[in-house]
This record gives C-alpha cells, structure tokens and sequence, in this order.
C-alpha cells in the first residue's frame, strides 16, 4: 500500500511539475471557468468537441500542485473520448472523492485513483475536484462557447 501510495505521489508531482495539454486552445468551442477560493486555484477548460468527442483539450491557469496535477491528469484522461464518457468519469472522480466510488468507478479512474490520498486533507479535496467541475460546466453550458478570437 505505501509503494502504491509512494508512486501516486510521484505521479502527481510529475503532472505538477509537467503539466499536459496545458494552454489556451485557439479552435474550442466551449469554455468554462473555475475558481477555488478555498485555495486560490483558477483554471480554465478549452475544450473543442467536435461529433461528440473531445477532440482537443487545453487548460490554462494556476493553482496548487494537487489542483495542477487534477487538471493535467484530467486532461489527458478525457482527451478523445466522448462527452457521455468524460461526463461519467466526472462522476466517478467525484464519488471516488466522496469516498462512495464502487469496484467498477476504480477500474474506470485506472491512475486517476492517485488522488483517493487527498480525502485525508477535506480541505484539499476542492483542489482535486475543480479541473474536473470545469470540465463538466464547459461540457454542458453551450452557451459559454468561445469565441475564436479568444
Ligand atoms: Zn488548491
């Protein structure tokens, strides 16, 4: 358990330190923004969904290591797979969160369970969940689509 939990931490400094997909993306069609004042994290989702898939991501902002780390991981999570599917493993980020996450939630989040560690700190389990709640307003909020010159 504590090699696992030595590799997850690895892993989320890497994306720290490395974050993917991260940028303004110039061709999205649906942004949203989010902000933790609990911590002062501030990202924003660009996302381009084209024929019901995601075809390209880019998160622009700064927060802490785990809110950096969430988004990076998230980002790379959801890249090419459709709405429907980011919208459930949304869900399942956030019931993991919870602490209510099934056998089945776990085996669909594969590395995301990095952050189960977080439910230790309450308080940083907002840092974990924003990419995540941006993501979904950005998926369902047609109306903050961006414009091109953004
Ligand atoms: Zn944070």
């Amino acid at each position: 358990m504590s090699d696992l939990s030595e590799l997850y931490q690895a892993l989320i400094l890497d994306h720290k330190q490395h974050p993917r997909h991260f940028g303004a993306l110039a061709d999205a069609n649906r942004k949203a923004d989010g902000y933790n004042p609990f911590c002062g994290d501030r990202f924003t989702v660009y996302v381009d969904v084209e024929n019901g898939e995601i075809e390209d991501i880019g998160v622009e902002g700064e927060g802490c290591a785990i809110s950096t780390a969430s988004a990076s991981m998230m980002a790379e999570e959801v890249l090419g797979k459709s709405v429907e599917e980011a919208e459930e493993r949304f869900e399942q980020f956030r019931r993991m969160m919870a602490d209510t996450a099934d056998d089945a939630d776990y085996e669909a989040l594969g590395d995301l369970e990095a952050f189960a560690g977080v439910r230790r700190y309450p308080t940083r389990i907002k840092c974990a969940n924003l990419a995540w709640h941006t993501l979904h307003a950005a998926l369902t909020n047609q109306e903050t689509a961006v414009s091109t010159e953004a």
